[in-house]
């Protein structure tokens, strides 16, 4: 293999791409990346105007195509009616990003069930239904990616987001599942896992600066996570460069889950 042949395997032309969760934050900056790869990307949220306006600055900044999508992760059928929808518009979808997410802190013993259950609908359970729903065509297709949004709390545990991690840790194993099932049909399954970014989610912890310096200062690469330090492993698992890796999980978190 040529190195032009090899870099052209990471090249993305022709394949579309459905990153839920895509109006802002993580999901935002992943999608407008698979973009200026050469997909053709849907943006999702719950609300079709967040999605367009996303998508519409997708479309500026990389001169690609982005579609818009809004539908409830947390709705088994909306899910299936959302993807549907996609699949009678664009014909398929080759790439799903399961980014959509929530956070809830308290203290165990003071964490609500409504909490509880918000977080297992959203960070897990809808990342069964999208699974389980785009699955279908990619085996009729015989081809597919599967990226779920882990965290470093897939594997480390922090106080007061007990079962935020348990949602987190949990996908690692689902996704060892995809693979055990969907390998067969030429499907790949992979989770990356970020470190801690600056997002709309993290906003109380980068304003808190004690908390902001523990990051700082847990992370080897001394810094927060720029949006952008995720682009280049999800278009690396969204792209043929990756076609014999299956079940992984791929920790972009400036080194801290290497070290104590
Ligand atoms: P944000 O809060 O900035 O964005 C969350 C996105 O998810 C929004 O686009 C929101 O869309 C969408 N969303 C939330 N709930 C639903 C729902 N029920 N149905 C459809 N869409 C929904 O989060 P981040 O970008 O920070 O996080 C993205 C992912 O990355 C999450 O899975 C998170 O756990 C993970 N992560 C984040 C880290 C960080 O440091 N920020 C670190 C590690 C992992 P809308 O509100 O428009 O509907």
């Amino acid at each position: 293999m040529t190195l032009p042949e090899g870099l052209s395997a990471f090249d993305l032309t022709g394949r579309i791409a459905l990153v839920t969760g895509s109006t802002r934050g993580l999901g935002r900056t992943i999608a407008e990346g698979l973009a200026a790869a050469g997909a053709t990307v849907v943006v999702h949220g719950r609300t079709r105007d967040a999605a367009e306006v996303a998508a519409g600055q997708i479309t500026a900044a990389t001169g690609r195509t982005a579609h818009a999508a809004a539908f409830d992760v947390t709705s088994t059928l909306e899910v299936d009616g959302g993807i549907e929808r996609i699949e009678q518009e664009l014909g398929r979808i080759d790439v799903l990003v399961n980014n959509a997410g929530i956070q809830r802190r308290a203290r165990i013993d003071e964490f609500a069930d409504e909490d509880w259950d918000a977080l297992v609908q959203t960070n897990l359970t809808a990342v069964f239904a999208l699974s389980r729903r785009v699955s279908r065509a990619m085996i009729a297709r015989g081809s597919g990616k599967i990226i779920q949004i882990g965290s470093v709390q897939s594997r480390l545990a922090r106080p007061s987001i007990a079962a935020y991690s348990a949602t987190k840790g949990a996908i690692v194993m689902f996704t060892r599942g995809l693979c055990a099932d969907l390998g067969p049909h030429g499907i790949q399954a992979n989770v990356i896992a970020p470190g801690y970014f600056e997002t709309a989610l993290t906003r109380a912890l980068v304003s808190d600066e004690t908390f902001s310096a523990w990051v700082r200062g847990r992370t080897p690469a001394g810094r927060w996570g720029d949006p952008r330090d995720l682009v280049g492993a999800a278009v690396f698992l969204a792209s043929a460069a990756a076609d014999f890796v299956n079940g992984q999980t791929l920790y972009v978190d400036g080194g801290m889950t290497a070290v104590v």
